[in-house]
């Protein structure tokens, strides 16, 4: 029985590739926010080769699964975790990899190398330091846990092969062998009663969600004039351009319709959570009122204050 809550949506990820679009060529953030994109995208694939694995144990009681932990420990300290699984029993913090070609893990320095045929060896950050700091940086943030807490780096690569230089500092493991590492864990004595857990649950989850709705202007500190005005396609992030009565990414070489509700629900994952129709057309100029306002609340946005100051907010479901 799993339970899924908080990972990355499909509309979060297209609204960061439209943020990136925005961004001019020059902009010191530019790459940066490029390097999150490609991670984001390359973890998504591999922790939904965990999910499946995890679907085979055999849970003593429904957990909670979070996707994509991610949250502020400080001002300048940002931890995320690809998988977080919380039981009566334990906490489980996983790191996943999907990097193939043959593994050396180096402890001094602590660093990951990657060698596939006929290419020059590649380092990578060791994902055991990225464990140790996010252990830390969880146990900061929640500091009077009941529960044990437990580690993991799992490799969903599956042609992958390894070389480790000592005794890996936290668990090590294939995925094949990850539904029977849980297995383990669930004969674990029970610590927390069940409205505790759910408490703690709740906490934990309220933490990331609190990050994960932090406009991307304010998380990367990014005025709304130094964003290119326009109509961005989220898969080459060229500019679209009109084209008869529609619009088309002459890039991709595809009509480009429904990009544009996409550009503007977009604007609230940019800019909050609360916008008028004037402040989305400041970004998207060429778009009118009317066909914006349809957009909203086609979407489930709905309109909020008087006439003079309208705003649209995502209406919350259920
Ligand atoms: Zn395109």
């Amino acid at each position: 029985m799993i339970a899924i809550y908080i990972h990355h949506t499909t509309s979060f990820i297209s609204a960061l590739e439209i943020f990136y679009a925005q961004l001019p060529h020059y902009h010191p953030q530019k790459s940066y926010i490029e390097s999150q994109l490609k991670n984001i995208k390359t973890g998504e694939r591999g922790e939904s080769k965990v999910f499946r694995y995890l679907e085979e144990v055999s849970f003593k009681e429904p957990p909670i699964i979070l996707r994509n932990f991610i949250a502020q420990v400080h001002v300048r300290r940002v931890i995320q975790i690809d998988l977080v699984i919380i039981t009566r029993r334990y906490i489980l913090l996983i790191e996943v990899k999907n990097i193939a070609g043959h593994i050396k893990f180096n402890s001094v320095p602590a660093q990951l190398i990657r060698t596939l045929p006929e290419t020059p060896p590649q380092a990578f950050d060791c994902p055991f330091t990225q464990l140790d700091r996010n252990l830390n940086g969880f146990s900061t943030l929640f500091p009077d846990l009941q529960l044990p807490i437990y580690t993991a780096l799992v490799w969903a690569n599956a042609s992958a092969t390894f070389d480790f230089s000592s005794q890996p500092p936290h668990t090590f493991m294939t995925l094949k062998r990850l539904p029977l590492f849980v297995q383990q864990l669930e004969q674990l004595p029970l610590v927390l009663p069940d409205n505790e857990v759910q408490k703690l649950q709740q906490k934990i989850i309220t933490k990331t969600q609190f990050f994960q709705e932090v406009p991307f202007s304010k998380r990367y500190k990014i005025e709304r004039a130094e964003l290119l005005e326009g109509l961005f396609c989220p898969t080459c992030h060229s500019a679209l351009k009109r084209f008869v009565r529609t619009w088309v990414c002459k890039v991709c070489n595809v009509k480009a319709h429904e990009l544009i509700a996409l550009n503007i629900l977009s604007q609230f994952a940019i800019h909050g959570p609360v916008l008028s129709i004037s402040e989305i057309r400041k970004q998207l100029p060429e778009i009118g009122a009317d066909a914006i306002r349809k957009v909203l609340l086609q979407a489930g946005y709905a309109a909020e204050g008087n006439t003079n100051a309208r705003v649209y907010r995502k209406k919350i479901e259920g």
